[in-house]
């Protein structure tokens, strides 16, 4: 028996929440009153972490990670850093304050 060509399977990829997950760590630093930073692996603009990806837009990482996890940012309002480490995609380091 003859392995079967590579064509015959299908091609694996990580979804866009692994992609995304992937390149977030759980160990940056303490933060009195509000717990641990989370920290950005991959690609920064502007001293914000950044999630290029095709299909549905690309995002700063915060605010993919607060879509993810809390839901959409409404119309006209904005998320605001609360600690001091714009490249944190923890959600509740994050607040909405308007546009
Ligand atoms: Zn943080």
């Amino acid at each position: 028996m003859t392995p079967a060509a590579s064509a015959d399977y299908p091609r694996i990829r990580p979804t866009l929440m692994e992609r995304f997950w992937g390149r977030v760590r759980r160990d940056g630093r303490e933060r009195a009153g509000i717990g641990r930073c989370w920290r950005w692996t991959g690609k920064m603009q502007d001293g914000y972490g950044y999630f290029p990806h095709r299909g549905e837009g690309s995002r700063m990482a915060h605010r993919f990670a607060y879509e993810a996890l809390v839901g959409p940012v409404p119309k006209g309002r904005k998320l605001v850093n609360v600690c001091g480490d714009k490249a944190c995609p923890r959600p509740d380091h994050w607040s909405l304050g308007d546009g």
